[in-house]
């Protein structure tokens, strides 16, 4: 009996997922909302089952749906992509308890993951640098709270234990704010997340973002696929990323990948999992690890030929698998566009009908996008239509290719930031690998480009 997978996403994430079980002979069953019947890889799957109205909380959220849909059609896993549940210890507990393989780690390393704090504890006991800052709990008395602020040094970031997706965070420049700032994110976490819980960290002025791409067995073995740059960001959202990162301390980087195998054995990590880094005068600083594959998993994949999505398969699965750090090689460099329906200047989203496009090809260039021509965006879900990934033998090659891939794509009905990426290819900062995660909104975008 061939294994069956139902895949809880939509959108790119779904067909990536898709030709990754066809090519292991896996079947599938792809849940949709009522706001995606028009979706490509529905017609790529084996079955489909509809799990509710259009809203997120109704469908791809909608744990009981979902798990019904897996009952109904007797999968032995479930492929959760990134977004929506992916990182929801609960909805892997379900899975668990309810006979389906949740495809990645177990639901306590979830948790533990989900939870800064425990986060950072785990990073630190593997021999992984921390931000410095203070993660016990914050004291009563307003004069003991200063006085630990000023130890670590201003400007500190104030941070929600329980935070993600770029919220519950703030910046205090001086001792005047602290009081304030603290109560203000201890109430919005409240709120936001449930937990009012935070803690504190050395606000790190001007870093880049790297992070290390893992593979866990769940025995205790673990292999790492190499770096990531994604300092290109606005918002704390990726637009451009990059493998591997350039300019980096050799030895920093040795330290770095050794400690985060040892945090991966220690876990008995499952799967495929990123950990991710602050990177600021040849040290690297942890800021969380996401235990789920990410979107830019594609420019590793291009400069290792692993694929990251298959391996995920094959391990929650059992099927046979090779982990061996010995047996990856890196060639060349890749480079990922991620095209949004947004306004390329305002940033608004901008759903709607695609009434024409052309996608581009060649040598290098690969395509992963679930749109077509007279596909309707729908307004409920990311702005994410497209990722555009070039690979060749050097970083500027990578550019060069990428901006011919650019030139050659185009979509007609809707907005995209487009022509974003293109002014981005021929910025000279970028161009020589000196921006950091503030420059494009700090400097790129305030300089009219
Ligand atoms: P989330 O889980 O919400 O994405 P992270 O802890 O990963 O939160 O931080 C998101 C982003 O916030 C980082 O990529 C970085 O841009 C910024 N950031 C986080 N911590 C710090 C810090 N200590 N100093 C400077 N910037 C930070």
């Amino acid at each position: 009996m061939p294994f069956k997978v139902l895949i809880a996403n939509r959108g790119e994430i779904a067909l990536r997922a898709i030709r990754a079980c066809k090519e292991l002979n896996i079947s599938t069953v792809s849940v949709y909302s009522e706001g995606d019947k028009d979706l490509k890889h529905l017609k790529f799957s084996d079955e489909t089952v509809c799990i509710g109205p259009a809203s997120p909380l109704e469908s791809y959220l909608n744990t009981p749906a979902i798990l019904s849909a897996a009952e109904l059609t007797q999968v032995d896993g479930i492929y959760p992509g990134y977004g929506f549940l992916a990182e929801d210890s609960n909805f892997a507990e379900m899975c668990e308890k309810s006979g389906f393989k949740f495809i990645g780690p177990n639901s306590e390393t979830i948790k533990n993951m989900g939870d800064k704090i425990t986060a950072k504890t785990l990073a630190e006991e593997s021999g992984i640098q921390i931000v410095p800052g203070y993660k016990e709990d914050i004291p009563e008395d307003p004069e003991e709270f200063k006085k630990i602020v000023k130890n670590i040094g201003y400007p500190i970031m104030i941070k929600a234990t329980a935070g993600g997706g770029g919220r519950g965070m703030r910046v205090v420049e001086s001792e005047d704010d602290l009081i304030s700032s603290a109560e203000i994110t201890m109430q919005e976490a409240k709120n936001a997340f449930g937990n009012e819980k935070i803690y504190l960290e050395k606000f790190i002025p001007n870093p880049r973002h790297i992070e290390i791409q893992v593979v866990g067995d769940g025995k205790g073995h673990a292999i790492h696929l190499g770096t990531r740059d994604c300092s290109m960001q606005r918002r704390h959202q990726k637009i451009i990323e990059e493998a591997p990162a350039k300019n980096i301390d050799q030895d920093a980087l040795d330290q770095t990948y050794e400690a985060s195998i040892k945090l991966c054995k220690k876990l008995k990590y499952e799967g495929a999992g990123t950990i991710e880094f602050l990177y600021e005068n040849a040290e690297f600083y942890f800021i969380e690890m996401n235990t789920r594959i990410q979107v830019e998993h594609p420019v590793t994949e291009m400069i290792t030929g692993f694929d990251i999505v298959k391996a995920q398969l094959r391990i929650a699965l059992g099927m046979e698998i090779t982990l061996q750090q010995e047996s990856i090689n890196f060639n060349g460099h890749a480079m990922e566009c991620r095209i949004n329906a947004e306004d390329p200047e305002t940033f608004q989203p901008s759903p709607g009908k695609i009434t024409k496009m052309h996608i581009p090809g060649g040598f290098g260039i690969r395509y992963d996008s679930h749109i077509y021509g007279g596909y309707t965006v729908p307004p409920y879900y990311d702005s994410l239509l497209a990722k555009i990934i070039t690979q060749a033998n050097s970083r500027n090659s990578a550019i060069k290719r990428m901006i011919s891939a650019l030139d050659e794509f185009f979509i007609d009905g809707i907005k995209t930031n487009h022509s974003l990426h293109q002014r981005i290819l021929h910025d000279k900062t970028f161009v020589d690998n000196k921006h950091t995660i503030n420059y494009l909104e700090n400097e790129f975008l305030k300089d009219g480009n």
